[in-house]
């Protein structure tokens, strides 16, 4: 028997209440299956995080790569991470401009630098330099989810995640996103921060959405891990009670995690998350309300 393996991913923990989803559930149904096929093939966590990223961001159905919202100058700044458990490598971009995949940009600082977070106009640099992929044109490539939304929805947001165990019992997580609606310029939230939105290790591997700056003070992602081993919960204990944490501070939002086992939780505070997972028999969850 073959050893077990399992993807989660998400969209967002701000989907717009009543609005049609087909387009997003077909989308994340197709990645969960193409995920699933380079994991039957032996494909490592890292590869699968990245490809399923990138799928998502190139979509243009969330708050995240093509479909990201300006910040209040109109100036497109994206945020993203992944982290390798195997080893705990990490590699991180924010406030990024101007290339189409940032979960690309993350995944060359983990590799490429001796660093674990470049910002602004060093990461722009750096993405360069290696030779990542850039938008020509801001206005015609960004296609925003936001511009559907009203002013009123001050912070509403829809990062997406990844986070997968392999056949080599392996784990990552990554996470990329546009950051809330009417941010100000520089403002960084909780994905491309290791141990806030993103966080793997030997255990579980984390990707978390919803408003940033309470995840961030919350500690979110990591948090899970800590319950794990200090509490010894089960990965479905610790994520609610991560999560519920930073609820009692007065923020929404979800998570998704997968342990060893590839049991996988994905729990939310917040009226919807999109979310799907796919076990190592392909047998497929996708939902996005209760
Ligand atoms: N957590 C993201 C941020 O605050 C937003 C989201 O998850 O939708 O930047």
């Amino acid at each position: 028997m073959s050893a077990p393996f399992a993807l989660a991913l998400h969209g967002g923990a701000g989907p717009i209440r009543n609005a049609d989803q087909s387009a997003e559930i077909a989308n994340m149904t197709a990645l969960l299956q193409h995920g699933h096929t380079m994991l039957q093939k032996r494909a490592n966590a890292v590869d699968v995080v990245v490809e399923v990223i990138a799928g998502l961001e190139q979509a243009g159905l969330y708050i995240a790569g093509k479909g990201a919202a300006p910040n209040r100058d109109g100036v497109f700044e994206l945020d993203a991470a992944i982290m390798d458990g195997k080893n705990r490598n990490a590699g991180a971009v924010c406030a990024l401009s101007g290339f189409y995949a940032p979960i690309k940009a993350a995944r060359a600082v983990l590799e490429n630098t001796p660093h674990v977070l470049l910002a602004g106009t060093g990461a722009a640099k750096f993405c360069d330099d290696e030779g990542l992929q850039r938008v020509d044109d801001p206005q015609a490539y960004y296609t925003p989810v936001a511009s559907s939304l009203s002013a009123t929805d001050a912070l509403a947001h829809g990062t997406v995640g990844c986070v997968v165990l392999d056949q080599f019992g392996d784990l990552c997580a990554g996470t990329s996103t546009g950051g809330v609606l009417n941010k100000m310029p520089g403002r960084v939230g909780d994905s491309p921060l290791i141990g806030a939105g993103t966080w793997a290790d030997e255990q579980v591997a984390v990707s978390c959405t919803g408003q940033g700056e309470y995840f961030i003070r919350a500690a979110v992602a990591v948090d899970v891990s800590a319950r794990m081993s200090y509490a010894g919960m089960s990965v479905d204990a610790a994520a609610v009670g991560a999560l519920a944490d930073m609820e009692r501070q007065g923020g929404d939002g979800g998570l998704i995690a997968v342990d060893t086992q590839g049991r996988v939780a994905m729990p939310f505070y917040s009226h919807g998350m999109r979310r799907g997972a796919i076990d190592a028999q392909g047998n497929v969850t996708v939902k996005v309300f209760r």
